[in-house]
């Protein structure tokens, strides 16, 4: 049983940043509107992720922990339609195999609970008294899979493996409060006010908010909103390039270059403009590729799309003029 949650271990949590993914997107489940994360040495030492959830009842903490036992909907041909980010039950589980955890949950009504787990092994469990929501502490991560580590890159790219996920998911997710902090210093705050120029003011911060236009479009079959900086602030990456489906953040890279294409000649070769893209359609378009990553989404209509994007940014740029750097 360790082993085979050490093997899920493998597809599932790759690096420090997949941790955090898994534990910020059951926070999301969890219906929270406060979300803290607090990362020590890249992740590697210390990853902590306390939201005011619903919290897990206390006859449920170690269950949590079992192969296969989510509390949500198990569908997998309906993925983009049901509300929830996790269902497969794999990744608490999975986590607990190659790291220390300590779980503090509490739900509204009943006493809440503390329940520690090194590899796999329930070490301590008690009665904790708390406010409702979630605390799970993950340390000395691939602590007994060393061949895991070896795969580990320096802290500086596991650390921005983690923020960008961070960034990615605050920028979905405008209505939550998210807070993120690497050895005590603060990195990213957003209001969670459901305001997405604010959003993004917390998370790129104020001065890149104030240099976005808004983009609009629609058509028959996609509704495409959302706010892309002016062509003179860029960036030499395509990591400021987030895209909204249907309420959670896609890798699609015709998408991100339909945004590069709208601003035609008006973007310097290799640069990239800092945009966040939200697409609404109907899911029968969609075909999720059942990844546990869940990333990975065939459109039908893809082209139609990549025009609808085009056309937003194309005519939002219309009435402003070059402004030469
Ligand atoms: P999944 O998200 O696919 O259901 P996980 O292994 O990520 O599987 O989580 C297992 C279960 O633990 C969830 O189904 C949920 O019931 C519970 N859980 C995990 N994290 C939280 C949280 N932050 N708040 C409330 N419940 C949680
Ligand atoms: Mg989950």
């Amino acid at each position: 049983e360790h082993l085979t949650n050490q093997i899920a271990a493998g597809e599932v949590i790759e690096r420090p940043s997949s941790v955090v993914k898994e534990l910020v997107e059951n926070a999301i489940d969890a219906k929270s509107t406060q979300i803290d994360i607090w990362i020590e040495e890249a992740g590697l030492k210390k990853i902590k992720v306390s939201d005011n959830g619903q919290g897990i009842y206390p006859d449920e903490v170690s269950l949590a922990f079992e192969r296969h036992a989510t509390s949500k909907i198990y569908s997998q041909e309906d993925l983009f339609r049901i509300h929830t980010l996790g269902f497969r039950g794999e990744a608490l589980p999975s986590i607990a195999s190659v790291a220390k955890v300590t779980v503090e949950t509490a739900t509204e009504s009943l006493p809440g609970k503390m329940l520690r787990i090194d590899g796999g092994t329930i070490v301590e469990e008690k009665t904790y008294g708390t406010r409702k929501g979630t605390s799970i502490t993950v340390e000395s991560l691939f602590f007994n899979t060393p061949a895991r580590l070896k795969y580990i890159r320096t802290l500086q790219t596991e650390l921005s493996n983690i923020t960008d996920i961070i960034n990615r998911i605050s920028l979905s997710h405008p209505q939550i409060s998210v807070r993120l902090y690497h050895d005590n210093n603060p990195l990213l705050r957003t209001s969670g006010n459901g305001d997405l120029k604010q959003t993004v003011a917390g998370v790129y911060g104020t001065k890149v908010a104030r240099k976005m236009m808004t983009i609009q479009a629609e058509n028959l079959d996609f509704q495409i909103s959302g706010l892309v900086t002016m062509p003179e602030v860029t960036r030499a990456s395509r990591n400021y390039l987030t895209i909204i489906l249907n309420g959670r953040y896609i890798r699609n890279f015709q998408l991100q270059n339909a945004i590069v294409d709208g601003f035609g000649s008006r973007l310097m070769v290799g640069r990239f403009p800092i945009a966040v893209v939200t697409i609404e359609t109907d899911p029968l378009l969609l075909d999720v590729n059942v990844h546990p990553s869940k990333k990975e989404v065939r459109i039908s209509k893809e082209k139609e799309l990549t025009g609808l994007i085009m056309e937003a940014i194309q005519s939002a740029l219309k009435d402003k003029p070059f402004i030469p750097s």
